[in-house]
C-alpha cells in the first residue's frame, strides 16, 4: 500500500495540473473557458470520487467475506488496504475455527465426559461421553437448561450451590448400575464446565476388593477357632486329658493348620497370577509324564474308591509353565476324586482337536452340578457345596486359579455338566501351544 504522503502528493499533482490546464488556456484564449474546464475536471474528478465512495457503501452492506471492489487513482490504494484488512481477518477468523475446532475434537476424545454451562446452566456444549453418562443428547438438548432434563434431586441441589473442588457421586435412576462420579469446574468468565467419570467399575473392583477381604477372613477364622479351640481344650486339661486324645486333637488340629497353609499357598499363586507378573519360565512340557505324574496324585488321593483311566492321543508335546500347567491338571483331575462318590469313575483324556491343538479333559460320574452354577465356578470362593468342600480339603480357589494360569496360556476352560450325572472340564490349548514332537 502506498504512503499517505505520496496520496498527498498525488493529489497536489492533480491540482497542479488542473491550474496549469486553467492558466494555459487562459493565456490561450480566455480565463472564462480556463476556468470552465478547470471546473468541469474538478466536477469529474468529484463524480468519480463519488462513484467509488459509493461502491465502498455497497461493499460494507454485503455479508463478511465479500470481495473487495476494484478501484483506481487514490481508491485504488483504499480498496487495497481494505482488501487487505479482510485478508487478515479472514485468516484470523479461520484460525480461530480451526482452534474451536480442535478444541471440540480433543473434548471429544476425552474419556470423561464434559459439559460446557451457562451461568444460568444451560448446556452450550457437550461431548458423546456426556451424552452417554447423563442420557443427554447434542443435537435436542442444546440450549436447554440441564436442571430440566436431568432432575436427580442431589444434583439439582450440587448446581445450584456449587462447591468447586468437591465432586458429587451419583447412581441416575435412567441407566441402572451406572455409577457416576461428577465435578464441576469455573470456566471463562461466568460459565462452568461439568465434568463427568463413569466410575462404575471401580466401584464394582471396590465391592470385589470387600468380599475378597471378607472371604479371605472368613476362610481363615474358622480353622483358626478350631486350632484355638483344642489348644485352650488341652491347657486346661493337660494332666487330666488321656494321652490318645491328645494325640487326636493334635491331629485334628494339624488338619486345620495344613488347610490354613494350603489357603495361604493358593492366595499366593493367585494373586502372583492376577497382578499380572509374567509368566514364569516356558519350556516344552512331556504330556505323558504330567499326565503319569497327575494319575499317580488322583490315584493316592482317591484310595481305591474310584475307577481312574487315561487316554492320550494327543500331541507329545505342550508349550508352557510346567508349574502351572502341572497345578492346572491336578486341580481339575482332584476335583473329580472330591466330587465323586465312592465307586465312580474318572477318566482322563488329552486328546487333538478337530480344529487344531488339543484338549486336556477330566470326565467324572459324580455328583454333577445344576447350570446355573456353572458360570461362577471359576469365581473366588465360589463353591456349590461349601460343606463337601470343606471336607475335602478345598479352598474354592482351585477353579479361579486354573482359569488365570490357562488364561495366561491363550486357552479356555469348557465346562459341560448334569446334576447327578457327572462332569467335564475341558482345557482347550490352542494350536501354536501344541508340538508332537
Ligand atoms: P474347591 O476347593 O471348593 O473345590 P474349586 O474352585 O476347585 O474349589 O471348585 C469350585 C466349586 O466347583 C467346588 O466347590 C464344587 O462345588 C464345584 N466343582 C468343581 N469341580 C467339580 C466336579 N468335578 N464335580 C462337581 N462339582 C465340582
Amino acid at each position: 500500500m502506498q504512503p499517505p504522503r505520496s496520496i498527498l502528493l498525488r493529489a497536489l499533482l492533480v491540482a497542479s495540473f488542473i491550474g496549469l490546464v486553467v492558466v494555459l488556456l487562459g493565456t490561450l484564449f480566455s480565463f472564462t473557458l480556463g476556468l470552465g474546464i478547470g471546473l468541469l475536471m474538478l466536477f469529474g474528478i468529484w463524480f468519480a470520487h463519488l462513484r467509488q465512495l459509493s461502491r465502498l457503501v455497497t461493499w460494507a452492506r454485503q455479508p463478511l467475506g465479500t470481495p473487495v471492489p476494484d478501484g483506481y487513482g487514490l481508491w485504488e490504494d483504499v480498496f487495497a488496504a481494505l482488501y487487505q484488512r479482510s485478508r487478515e481477518q479472514r485468516e484470523q477468523r479461520q484460525a480461530l475455527q480451526e482452534t474451536l475446532e480442535r478444541f471440540r475434537k480433543v473434548a471429544q476424545t476425552l474419556p470423561d465426559g464434559v459439559v460446557i454451562l451457562t451461568e444460568d446452566l444451560i448446556i452450550e456444549w457437550l461431548n458423546t461421553n456426556a451424552e452417554a453418562h447423563m442420557g443427554l443428547s447434542a443435537q435436542r438438548d442444546m440450549g436447554y437448561p440441564i436442571t430440566n432434563l436431568f432432575r436427580d434431586a442431589a444434583f439439582v441441589d450440587y448446581l445450584q450451590a456449587p462447591q468447586f473442588g468437591t465432586s458429587l457421586e451419583l447412581r441416575p435412576l435412567r441407566s441402572s448400575g451406572r455409577v457416576l462420579n461428577l465435578q464441576l469446574v469455573p470456566f471463562g468468565e461466568v460459565q462452568m464446565l461439568l465434568l463427568t467419570r463413569d466410575v462404575s467399575q471401580l466401584e464394582k473392583l471396590e465391592t470385589m476388593r470387600r468380599d475378597f477381604v471378607a472371604n479371605v477372613s472368613h476362610e481363615l477364622k474358622t480353622p483358626l477357632t478350631v486350632v484355638s479351640g483344642f489348644i485352650e481344650t488341652l491347657a486346661d486339661g493337660i494332666d487330666d486329658i488321656p494321652k490318645d486324645d491328645v494325640r487326636h486333637y493334635l491331629d485334628l488340629a494339624a488338619e486345620q493348620a495344613q488347610r490354613m497353609q494350603q489357603l495361604i499357598e493358593d492366595l499366593l499363586i493367585l494373586s502372583s497370577i492376577e497382578t499380572g507378573s509374567p509368566p514364569p519360565h516356558e519350556e516344552e512340557v512331556m504330556v505323558a509324564a504330567l499326565l503319569a505324574d497327575v494319575r499317580g496324585e488322583i490315584t493316592s488321593l482317591s484310595a481305591g474308591r474310584h475307577q481312574i483311566t487315561v487316554d492320550s492321543s494327543g500331541p507329545a508335546l505342550l508349550r508352557g509353565s510346567a508349574k502351572e500347567l502341572r497345578s492346572v491338571f491336578g486341580n481339575l483331575a482332584g476335583n473329580a476324586v472330591r466330587y465323586t462318590p465312592e465307586g465312580g469313575k474318572i477318566h482322563l483324556v488329552w486328546a487333538p482337536l478337530p480344529e487344531g491343538g488339543a484338549a486336556f479333559s477330566v470326565r467324572d460320574s459324580g455328583l454333577g452340578i445344576a447350570p446355573e452354577h456353572l458360570p461362577r465356578l471359576t469365581e473366588r470362593f465360589y463353591r456349590v457345596d461349601r460343606g463337601r468342600s470343606r471336607d475335602t480339603g478345598g479352598t474354592g480357589l482351585g477353579l479361579a486359579i486354573v482359569k488365570h494360569v490357562l488364561e495366561r496360556h491363550q486357552a479356555e476352560l469348557v465346562i459341560e455338566s448334569e446334576l447327578g450325572h457327572g462332569s467335564e472340564f475341558c482345557a482347550r490349548f490352542p494350536a501354536h501351544r501344541v508340538s508332537a514332537s
